[in-house]
């Protein structure tokens, strides 16, 4: 008896007619109905991470950018403008991702509005980002511009940022794509402007280039494991469509230059330049002074919500070193209680600090590291369970800071 013609079980079409047949227990399947089979199944994966994420939308569609902003106040002090507009941003953020989810086809697209961050060093622009990410349910990453290059370079591809945020979402492409990315020192590529090199500027405008790439919005090939790409590698491709960026930097000498420009534009408005703050220059900084720093025009129009840090005074140093739910003096305390040791501090010792801390122009960087000589040495002599509070005075403090900072 003639032995009878295997076919796909799936679409019916025999082998006689030129099919590659993959045979199991009792059924065959062509090599096209696995190519369609598979299709299915990504797209019902697909669909899948879209509900999920749209719940997680609609659940943090919740908290309104008030409340959000609240969240921040108990970590960050001052820096009203920006937690504002940080606030919106986050929202709005969800607010797209749940719209997309749910969205037409033909209706309305709706841009997102990365934000550039500019502040003095140790003003919070990090802690803002760090603290957003506590808050939110979308993969977050911190990448540093200092260590990108242009392709073929010694250095980073600026590709590795998008790499953390795939390890962020766990390799989950759809979660990464509407991810949020903080880029710190932004201004650390801004190319030399004063320095009219015809040499290759590394560091500088090719890699704002390369950054505008991943801005624009478009498929970017990410190494999984960061860091170069090679040729051999297998890549993973992220759409970065709905990925919202915010950078940060210091922007140093940028009041210069905002000075520069308002002045120009002072010349015959009179009147406006009573607005002018010139104690606190930033809060007139807009994409020309950006430009005029040395970041290049298209990067410019990728971040059109520009915000600024205020420096920190006197006043909200204090309240820095006391008030956030993770203030250092609350952290030293709470080290100290779990050796049941009572640690005070003197009103003036405090004061002292914060005096100090204003001349190391750090920030509250400078906080900490004064903070920190003092308290090893308290923390070495301790001695546990003594019931022998200790009150650290402005004597104390003041004998260590001039063994610190001669
Ligand atoms: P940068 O602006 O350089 O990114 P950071 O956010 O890293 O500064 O701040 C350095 C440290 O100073 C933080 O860990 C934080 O403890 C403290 N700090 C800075 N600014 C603030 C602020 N506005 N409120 C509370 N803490 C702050």
């Amino acid at each position: 008896m003639a032995k009878k013609e295997r076919y796909c079980s799936f679409c019916g079409r025999k082998e006689s007619e030129g099919i590659l047949l993959i045979e199991g227990l009792e059924a065959c399947i062509c090599t096209n109905c696995t190519t369609k089979a598979n299709e299915i199944v990504q797209h019902i994966v697909k669909e899948e991470q879209n509900t999920q994420l749209q719940k997680v939308a609609e659940f943090h569609l919740e908290k309104k950018p008030k409340d959000i902003k609240a969240f921040l106040d108990q970590y960050v002090i001052g820096q009203e403008e920006a937690k504002k507009v940080l606030a919106v941003a986050v929202y709005n953020h969800y607010k797209r991702i749940d719209y997309y989810a749910k969205r037409k086809d033909n209706e309305v697209e709706i841009d997102k509005s990365n934000i550039i961050l500019i502040g003095e060093t140790g003003t919070g622009k990090t802690l803002l980002a760090k603290t957003i990410a506590q808050l939110i349910d979308v993969p977050f990453c911190i990448a540093d511009a200092t260590v990108f290059t242009q392709a073929g370079y010694v250095g980073e591809d600026v590709e590795s940022i998008l790499s953390r945020l795939l390890q962020a979402a766990d390799y989950n492409v759809a979660k990464a794509e509407r991810g949020i990315v903080f880029i710190d020192e932004i201004d650390k590529v801004a190319r030399a402007v004063d320095n009219p090199s015809i040499t290759r500027d590394v560091s500088g405008e090719g890699v704002q280039q390369a950054l505008l790439k991943l801005l624009e919005g478009s498929i970017v090939n990410v190494p999984p494991e960061g860091g170069r790409k090679h040729p051999e590698q297998k890549f993973i491709q992220v759409d970065t469509k709905n990925i919202l960026f915010i950078a940060g930097g210091a922007f140093d000498g940028i009041e210069r230059k905002i000075a520069n420009r308002l002045n120009t534009s002072i010349i015959g408005y009179k009147k406006e330049s009573k607005k002018i703050n010139k104690e606190n220059l930033l809060e007139h900084v807009s994409a020309q002074d950006l430009k005029t720093f040395g970041l290049i025009p298209e990067l410019c129009g990728r971040f059109p919500v520009i915000t600024h840090l205020n420096p920190l005074d006197k006043d909200t140093l204090k309240r820095i070193l006391l008030q956030p739910k993770n203030a250092l003096l609350k952290q030293y305390t709470k080290l100290l209680q779990l050796d049941n040791i009572s640690l005070k501090f003197e009103d003036e010792a405090v004061d002292y600090i914060v005096e100090k801390a204003v001349e190391l122009k750090l920030g509250a960087r400078g906080l900490r590291a004064i903070i920190e000589k003092i308290m090893t040495d308290i923390m070495f002599e301790a001695e546990t369970d003594t019931n022998k509070p200790i009150e650290i005075t402005l004597d104390y403090v003041t004998e260590k800071c001039v063994q610190v900072f001669v």
